[in-house]
């Protein structure tokens, strides 16, 4: 695995690549990885020939009370990981001078996609992320970009930036990894107590409740909606911030339960705000 900060070094490995025929696939991360983050990598190796793994810690999607300075970084348990892997051909990892040598005047908004969930406590997360992810298609040119369904909302706001923008990038999402328990596995679990970490799998408990609710054949969504606030409160220490069911690609809130529908969750445990969230296909005849 190559490791390369600069732009210019990158493009010039990537031209490379591409002239030898291979495809490119890119996995923007930022950094501190897990076996979610790997699994992104894989199907990256499984849709492409060349697969550029990017970290970096983006200013721009953190709000001023936010964890930037405290957010985990271990570059070289990264390597390591990647290297053991073996799946990634270059590892990416710009500075901030890199990214952003002067302030940042033009950026990617999408405000209907980032009115509701996430957006709503974040003001400006996604037009950062947009923007970053952006900035990383136009350095790398991937023929194929990964990204996981855990971050329901940045996918469907990368996947819509794609179609909108014309790039020529197949966008991938890529299923939730989980640990044993079942609590998604997020570069943030590093910020939670052994206590609150007990408390975490709360989240996917009550989600896995409101999918077997549906496979039996319940299609309200405020019986679904409540149901999963009820079983979360009860836990007592998890405090939510949002529980919706919405559309997977417009992110609309739905209040029956039919077509391509995300049931997301965010809530504070302790001060670590986690989300999670299931994605149920809903046919008109009612199976799933
Ligand atoms: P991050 O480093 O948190 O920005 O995440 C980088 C990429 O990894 C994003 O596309 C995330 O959605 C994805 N990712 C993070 N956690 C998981 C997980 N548990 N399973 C699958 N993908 C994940």
């Amino acid at each position: 695995m190559e490791h390369i900060d600069a732009i210019l070094a990158l493009r010039d490995r990537v031209s490379h690549a591409r002239r030898q025929g291979k495809r490119i696939g890119l996995v923007p991360t930022m950094g501190f990885l897990h076996e979610g983050h790997l699994s992104l990598v894989e199907a990256a190796h499984q849709h492409s020939d060349f697969v550029v793994v990017s970290v970096f810690v983006n200013p721009t999607q953190f709000g001023p009370t936010e964890d930037l300075e405290k957010y985990p970084r271990d570059l070289q348990r990264d390597k390591h990981l990647l290297d053991g892997q073996g799946y990634c051909h270059v590892l990416f990892t710009p500075s901030v001078q890199e990214m952003y040598p002067s302030p940042q005047e033009t950026t990617v908004n999408l405000p209907t996609l980032t009115q509701s969930l996430c957006g709503k406590s974040r003001p400006g997360h996604f037009a950062g992320v947009a923007t970053v992810v952006c900035k990383l298609f136009n350095i790398v040119c991937p023929d194929v970009a990964l990204f996981g369904q855990k971050d329901g909302q940045q996918l469907a706001v990368i996947q819509r930036m794609v179609r909108d923008l014309n790039f020529p990038i197949d966008v991938i999402g890529v299923p939730t990894v989980r640990e044993a328990d079942g609590l998604a596995k997020s570069s943030r679990n590093a910020y939670l107590s052994a206590t609150e970490r007990g408390h975490a799998p709360i989240l996917f408990q009550a989600l896995s409740w409101a999918r077997a609710e549906i496979e039996s054949g319940q299609r309200l969504t405020s019986e679904i909606l409540s149901g999963i606030r009820n079983i979360i409160d009860q836990d007592g220490l998890a405090q939510i911030e949002y529980v919706e069911a919405v559309r997977c690609d417009t992110l609309q809130p739905t209040d029956t339960l039919e077509g391509d529908i995300m049931i997301a969750v965010a809530a504070k445990i302790g001060t670590t705000r986690l989300i999670d969230n299931i994605r149920v296909q809903i046919g008109y005849n009612a199976t799933l």
